[in-house]
């Protein structure tokens, strides 16, 4: 599954980050999920529960920030944030716009316990 390869490879990011800071524990895990990442809230969730035993983030939480879509219009030159996966500008229904954030997923925070 597509979350599982997600969470080990979030998972290696976690431990190289916690062995650079001397950390023991990881208490909380922060990431930003795109809307049009591609990645599916519940399933990563369920992936992380899974693989965290064996790792450094055993007890760590997770807290996962859905970033709606930000696209910006070369039409009319705004930018909005839309909640539906669409790439038509809300102001002028052009569909000339870049999408600026809400594709990706990344890691915001750790909460390390040294
Ligand atoms: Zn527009």
């Amino acid at each position: 599954m597509h979350e599982y390869s997600i969470v080990m490879s979030l998972m290696e990011q976690c431990e190289s980050l916690a062995q650079q800071h001397q950390a023991q524990h990881i208490e909380q895990v922060e990431l930003k999920i795109g809307m049009l990442s591609g990645v599916e809230p519940a399933l990563l969730a369920q992936a992380f529960e899974t693989f965290k035993l064996d790792t450094i983030c055993h007890h760590a939480k997770l807290v996962m920030n859905i970033q709606p879509l930000v696209l910006q219009c070369h039409n009319c030159n705004q930018q909005s944030q839309v909640d539906e996966r669409t790439i038509i500008c809300p102001i002028c229904n052009s569909n000339k716009t870049l999408v600026v954030d809400g594709e990706d997923m990344m890691l915001m925070q750790l909460v390390l316990d040294t």
